[in-house]
């Protein structure tokens, strides 16, 4: 099954194969919410990249701005955070004159398609903090009965799971 037929973030740059070096084109995108590959989902992503044709092939370069799908590490609720993707990146001509790289971004085959897809989901994960927070300020879950702190307060007491207090009180006994 070709899944890259279905990427919404696919573009023919076909034109530009044919076109003298320097030939760009300004590309704007605009999504309510998008999937790129299985594990990825931004909403929105906006931004612009231009398309430019060099000697060894189609020079992308942009910004987007978007925000990831992620879990929160201290609610563990959905979080949506917010990011920047710089797209910089060449995507080689078909096929003959793709260097000797499999990691080398290059055309769909034969065709004058790129799909940046693959690009923008890479970017996306590097981009994506290791610690996300739903937000800043977070209160995160109730150590003693797990209770959402953001949405409620428990009451719960838990000044024996703070060490310092602990460690205060073992020295008062
Ligand atoms: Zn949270
Ligand atoms: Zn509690």
């Amino acid at each position: 099954m070709n899944h890259t037929n279905h990427s919404r973030l696919r573009f023919n740059f076909g034109f530009l194969l044919e076109a003298p070096l320097g030939t760009n084109r300004i590309n704007e995108i605009s999504y309510p919410t998008i999937q790129v590959g299985n594990d990825v989902t931004l909403t929105p992503l906006q931004g612009k990249f231009t398309a430019t044709r060099t000697s060894e092939g189609v020079y992308v370069n942009g910004r987007f701005q978007t925000a990831i799908h992620t879990d929160c590490v201290r609610c563990l609720e959905e979080a949506l955070v917010p990011i920047t993707l710089q797209l910089d990146e060449l995507f080689y001509y078909p096929p003959e004159t793709a260097p000797d790289n499999e990691d080398a971004y290059t055309f769909e085959g034969e065709t004058g398609f790129i799909d940046l897809s693959p690009l923008v989901r890479e970017i996306s994960l590097l981009e994506t903090p290791m610690q996300p927070l739903c937000r800043p300020d977070c209160q995160g879950l109730c150590i003693v009965c797990g209770q959402n702190l953001n949405k409620a307060d428990c009451g719960c007491t838990n000044d024996e799971f703070d060490p310092r207090l602990a460690k205060l009180r073992s020295l008062l006994k």
